[in-house]
């Protein structure tokens, strides 16, 4: 059975030390604050608030300030991805190695994903993108996205192996029966682990050979 791998984009292909993903975040309250107008001293409760009960801070700006959400995408992503991350040609040639189709699925913008993508030098080994307008505006991690996924690609989910830096995205995956790999500092839950992404080569490499061996 070909393998489907389904990446997940930020802290995941990259660090989060790298500090890009926290600049986006300060993005997302200085669009509350300046665009919408929202005083800042409410923006940390309304954002938690918000992303527990739509997954994501635009879910909240949706259902109940009626933002557009490609226009908020649009400012919050607009971060010089040069100053934050690096090329990364231990990555790409770890994913040159993995066999299988690999597609990124993100709760950012498609555009998001491909400055990231083209910085990294992965533009060659990802084979689609599906970002949060593909979700319906239903991020990870909810059903909704992982279902229409799978449909788009046409294969069942044993067969897809999801990679992810959080856990709750993970629990989803694995609950539709989804092979997951938690990328951190640390494992958590009943997910594989690696360190970083480039290490993913190392860990199936280990269960082919297992699988392969005589009994
Ligand atoms: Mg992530």
């Amino acid at each position: 059975m070909s393998r489907t791998w389904v990446l997940d984009l930020d802290n995941t292909l990259y660090p989060r030390n790298s500090g890009f993903f926290a600049r986006i975040n300060q993005r997302i309250d200085r669009y509350m604050e300046h665009q919408m107008g929202l005083p800042g001293a409410v923006i940390p409760k309304l954002r938690e608030d918000y992303r527990r009960r739509f997954g994501v801070t635009l879910g909240g700006l949706i259902a109940e300030h009626r933002v557009d959400p490609e226009q908020y995408l649009r400012y919050v992503h607009d971060v010089p991805v040069a100053r934050y991350l690096d090329p990364d040609p231990a990555l790409v040639a770890a994913l040159e190695a993995l066999a299988g189709r690999k597609v990124v699925f993100t709760n950012g913008s498609t555009g998001h994903a491909r400055a990231v993508l083209a910085r990294l030098g992965l533009n060659a080994q990802i084979d689609g993108i599906f970002d949060i307008a593909f979700m319906d505006y239903v991020p990870k991690p909810f059903f909704h996205g992982y279902r229409k996924l799978l449909l788009e690609l046409a294969v069942a989910p044993a067969s897809c192996w999801m990679v992810d830096d959080l856990t709750a995205n993970l629990d989803t995956g694995r609950e539709l029966g989804m092979t997951t790999v938690l990328v951190g500092p640390e494992p958590q839950g009943e997910h594989r682990h690696v360190r970083r992404a480039a290490d993913l080569v190392g860990l199936v490499g280990g269960v082919v050979d297992r699988g392969a061996a005589p009994a």
